[in-house]
């Protein structure tokens, strides 16, 4: 696709023209990924955080959350939770969290691997190349970390670099498909200070990413963090909206663009567009959904945003209402750890293009 027909679609308003757009998603994801829906159970393990990034309610310099990690034996009762709730994989997220050291979430993913025979997704932000090439050799087979925005002058003040020297998320998603990981990254859409233009962008580096995995979700103000403060609401009239339609329509462009991707629809979706938005994400590119197995107890304190929508054990959800949930889409839930076709694709050790130089 054009980058102005990318951008056109982004603009469009038109009802019935965007129902097009849902559909042609709709047909690329049956074609490429077929109707599986695939669950993933997350384990939110760690809301410690030693970044700053101006969107998140994790960041360090929020006081106010109360900070919890879970034990490795509680992880391991969430992994069995998730086989039980007919997930193929588990989605270990955290803050950026030094406290959870290599050699322990070896040892956890190795453990989880045995015990449950899942397959397991990290999501632990920007770690060493050694501790990811370690946690690999333990049996992680996917990592999560969006590249948040392609706008480097956007994203350098909202996502602050820890240390300039270090590589940033592109460099280290290139090392991860490096070390044999699917990789999954992805954006956050309404971004104060984020133009038309730029998403534009975003697309077309999610496309140029080769990614195995694209995770697309609204961002949501969260009032302890710069961004979500009273007044930081930016009126550019090139501002990107952080609504529903916006966000679908960059998961449509996202499915034409990544067709092999799994893809999920976002619990950050629901939160903004009530429980029905996250089946109109299945219905406009998606084929994943990620209920959280995270104890209740600490679901509430991993705030990356607040009132997030309630997905999982902790809401109550069992497998039986999930199965309906998909099956009353003309879907079926998805068998097995649910790889990316784009994975199996590519030779091994191919390494993604260097998108972002420059
Ligand atoms: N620390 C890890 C993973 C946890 S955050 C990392 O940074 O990769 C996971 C995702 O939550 C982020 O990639 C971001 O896209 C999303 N997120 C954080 N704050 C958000 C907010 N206020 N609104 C919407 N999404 C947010």
């Amino acid at each position: 696709m054009r980058r102005d027909e990318i951008s056109a679609w982004l603009r469009e308003t038109d009802r019935s023209r965007l129902e097009q757009l849902w559909r042609q998603a709709d047909e690329v994801r049956r074609q490429n990924v077929g109707d599986e829906v695939h669950l993933r159970g997350l384990i939110e393990i760690s809301n410690h955080c030693v970044r700053e990034c101006h969107y998140c309610g994790l960041r360090g310099p929020n006081r106010r959350l109360p900070r919890y990690r879970m034990t490795a034996a509680e992880i391991l009762a969430c992994a069995h939770q998730a086989r039980a709730l007919g997930c193929g994989t588990v989605v270990l997220q955290s803050g950026e969290d030094p406290g959870l050291t290599a050699e322990w979430i070896a040892d956890l993913v190795r453990n989880i691997c045995v015990a449950t025979g899942l397959a397991v997704t990290l999501s632990l932000g920007e770690r060493d190349f050694a501790e990811l090439a370690a946690w690999r050799e333990a049996g992680a087979s996917r990592y999560l970390l969006k590249f948040e925005t392609s706008n480097r002058a956007l994203l350098n003040r909202i996502h602050p670099p820890r240390d300039p020297q270090r590589p940033d998320r592109f460099a280290i998603l290139r090392h991860l498909r490096g070390l044999g990981y699917e990789i999954g990254s992805g954006i956050m859409v309404g971004i104060p200070g984020q133009s038309w233009e730029d998403l534009t962008d975003d697309l077309l580096c999610i496309q140029a990413l080769e990614l195995d995995m694209v995770a697309v979700g609204p961002f949501i103000p969260h009032p302890q963090t710069p961004l979500g403060a009273a007044g930081s609401a930016s009126d550019h009239p090139d501002q990107v909206p952080n609504d529903p339609v916006t966000t679908c329509k960059v998961l449509a462009l996202a499915r034409l663009l990544a067709p092999l991707a799994n893809i999920p629809s976002t619990t950050a979706l629901a939160t903004i567009g009530g429980t029905s938005a996250r089946e109109l994400g299945l219905r406009c590119g998606a084929n994943v959904l990620m209920p959280s197995l995270t104890p209740a107890r600490y679901r509430s304190s991993y705030e990356i945003y607040p009132d997030r929508a309630s997905f999982g054990t902790s809401g109550g959800l069992s497998r039986a209402e999930l199965e309906n949930r998909i099956q009353s889409l003309g879907r079926r839930p998805g068998v097995g750890r649910g790889d990316s076709p784009n994975y199996h694709r590519r030779p091994r050790g191919q390494t993604c293009h260097d998108v972002a130089a420059g």
